[in-house]
C-alpha cells in the first residue's frame, strides 16, 4: 500500500540550498493557487528524536549512532506518509546522510520510499566551492566543514542513491543546478516540474 498523493522528494547535500529553492518555487505555486504542503524530513525526525532520545538540536541528529538514526528515520517516514496522504507534498530531505564516523546512511531507505511512493525526485546540486561558502556564511545552522573532494563525493553518492530510489518506486528524477546568486532561477525551474505533475 502506498501514498495516493503526489509526493515530490527534494534532496541534496546540506547547505546546497534545498529549503531556499523550495521556498522560491512555492511563491510561484501560491500565485497559481496550487495547494502544496512542505514537510521537512529533519523536522519530523527531530520530533521523534526529542521524544525518544532527548535530542534538542537538528544538526546533532547525524551525530547519533547509525542504528538510532535508522529507527528515527523509519518512524519519520511513516508519519510523513500519513500526513501527506492524498495531498501534493514536497518532502525536503537528504538522499544520503554523512554520519560522524564518515559513513553514508541512506536517507530514503526502501521502507520509507515504499510508504511515500514518490512521483518525482529532485536533486539540487551546485559546485562544491559554492556549497562550502554557503555552509560557512549561514550562521543559522551548524553544518559540517567538508573539503571540496568530500563534497564532490557526497554529491556523486546522492546521484546513486536517487537513481536507486527511482528503480524501486518508478519515480522520475530531475537534477536542478542552484547556481550562486540564482536561487530564484532554480526555484522557477522546480516550479515548472511541480506544475507538470
Ligand atoms: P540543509 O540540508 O542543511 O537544510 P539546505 O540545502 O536546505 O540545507 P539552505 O538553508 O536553503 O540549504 O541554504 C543554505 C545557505 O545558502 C543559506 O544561507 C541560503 O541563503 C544560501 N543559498 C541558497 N541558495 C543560494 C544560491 N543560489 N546562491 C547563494 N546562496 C544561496
Ligand atoms: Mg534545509
Amino acid at each position: 500500500m502506498g501514498n495516493e498523493g503526489k509526493i515530490v522528494i527534494v534532496g541534496g547535500v546540506p547547505g546546497v540550498g534545498k529549503t531556499t529553492v523550495i521556498n522560491n518555487a512555492l511563491e510561484h505555486t501560491k500565485a497559481e493557487g496550487m495547494k502544496i504542503t512542505t514537510i521537512i524530513f529533519g523536522t519530523v525526525m527531530m520530533e521523534i528524536a526529542s521524544e525518544l532520545f532527548n535530542v534538542q538540536d537538528r544538526d546533532n541528529l547525524r551525530k547519533l549512532p547509525e542504528n538510532k538514526q535508522k529507527l528515527i528515520q523509519k518512524e519519520a517516514g511513516l508519519r510523513i506518509a500519513e500526513r501527506s496522504w492524498g495531498r501534493m507534498s514536497i518532502v525536503d530531505t537528504h538522499f544520503t546522510i554523512k554520519t560522524k564516523t564518515g559513513v553514508y546512511l541512506q536517507g530514503i531507505p526502501s521502507w520509507v520510499s515504499n510508504a511515500l511512493k514518490p512521483k518525482l525526485l529532485v536533486l539540487i546540486e551546485t559546485n562544491p566551492e559554492d556549497i562550502s561558502k554557503r555552509r560557512s556564511y549561514d550562521d543559522s545552522r551548524l553544518r559540517d566543514k567538508e573539503n571540496i573532494y568530500h563534497l564532490k563525493e557526497h554529491q556523486e553518492v546522492n546521484r546513486t542513491s536517487a537513481i536507486t530510489i527511482c528503480q524501486k518506486t518508478g519515480a522520475l528524477l530531475v537534477i536542478i543546478k542552484n547556481k550562486q546568486g540564482h536561487a530564484d532561477k532554480a526555484g522557477e525551474n522546480l516550479f515548472k516540474y511541480l506544475k507538470s505533475l
